[in-house]
Order: structure tokens, then C-alpha cells, then sequence
């Protein structure tokens, strides 16, 4: 008798966190509203890297790394130009600072440089890894 109640509270305990549990967790928005995008981004240098690395092992042909690459390349532009335009969007209604007598941020100072420092590629948004070689590359480098 004791022993089947028992059996049966904790059979509802279970189907409780079971079921109700997923529900609740919070969706991953919160943390950030770029943290999908960030993933992505980094899923596609992670493929770069992993592209380059199979290149120079000579599993592809040029042709098959230079398709791949740029395909990669847009892909990473468009996944950058998304999370920008979030984070402009969040960053704008930002009022005292605008207003400040001090020179722009840097962010929006004449179109800034990356250059790669392994190939020498140039970029005009900060990487965290190349574009083209797929070496890390500082985050504010000019
Ligand atoms: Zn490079």
C-alpha cells in the first residue's frame, strides 16, 4: 500500500520535471539577441578553418576551395552584417553620449582596417579569425 503510493508520487515527480522542466527553461534570446548569429559565425570559421585545413592536404582541387571559400566568405558577411545591425539598433537610442563633446567612437571613425597579420588579407570589419587563412587575428587590430 505505502509502497505503491510511493511509486506513484514519485512517477508524478517524474513526469513533472519530464514534462513541465523543458518548458521552462528560457529561450536562448535572453542571454543575447546575437548569440544564434555568434554561433553561426563561428560554425563558418570553423568550416573555413576546417576548408583550408583539407586544401592543403590536397583533398580538394582549387576550384572546389575557391567555390567553397567564397561561398563561406558571404555567408560570413551576411551572418556579420546581421549582428551589426542588431547591435546598432540596441546600441542607437544610446542619448547622452551623442550629444558629448568628445571625437566619434572609434567604431564609427573613417572606415578602419584589419589586416590579417599570418596573409596580410585586409578586412573593414574586426575578425576574430580570417577571412581568407583562417589565423586568428586580434579583435581591434588596425
Ligand atoms: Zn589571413
Amino acid at each position: 500500500m505505502t509502497l505503491a503510493v510511493s511509486i506513484l508520487l514519485i512517477s508524478a515527480v517524474l513526469a513533472f520535471v519530464l514534462l513541465v522542466r523543458p518548458g521552462a527553461i528560457p529561450p536562448n534570446e535572453t542571454l543575447s539577441p546575437t548569440a544564434h548569429l555568434d554561433e553561426r559565425k563561428e560554425a563558418i570559421y570553423e568550416n573555413l578553418r576546417d576548408l583550408n585545413f583539407e586544401y592543403r592536404l590536397g583533398k580538394l582541387s582549387d576550384a572546389d576551395y575557391e567555390k567553397t571559400k567564397l561561398g563561406l566568405q558571404n555567408e560570413l558577411a551576411k551572418v556579420t552584417d546581421e549582428i551589426e545591425s542588431i547591435v546598432g539598433k540596441r546600441a542607437r537610442p544610446a542619448p547622452a553620449a551623442a550629444t558629448a563633446v568628445q571625437p566619434a567612437p572609434k567604431t564609427e571613425a573613417a572606415k578602419p582596417v584589419y589586416k590579417c597579420p599570418a596573409c596580410g588579407a585586409l578586412f573593414e570589419r574586426p575578425m576574430k579569425f580570417c577571412g581568407e587563412c583562417a589565423a586568428p587575428m586580434g579583435e581591434a587590430q588596425s
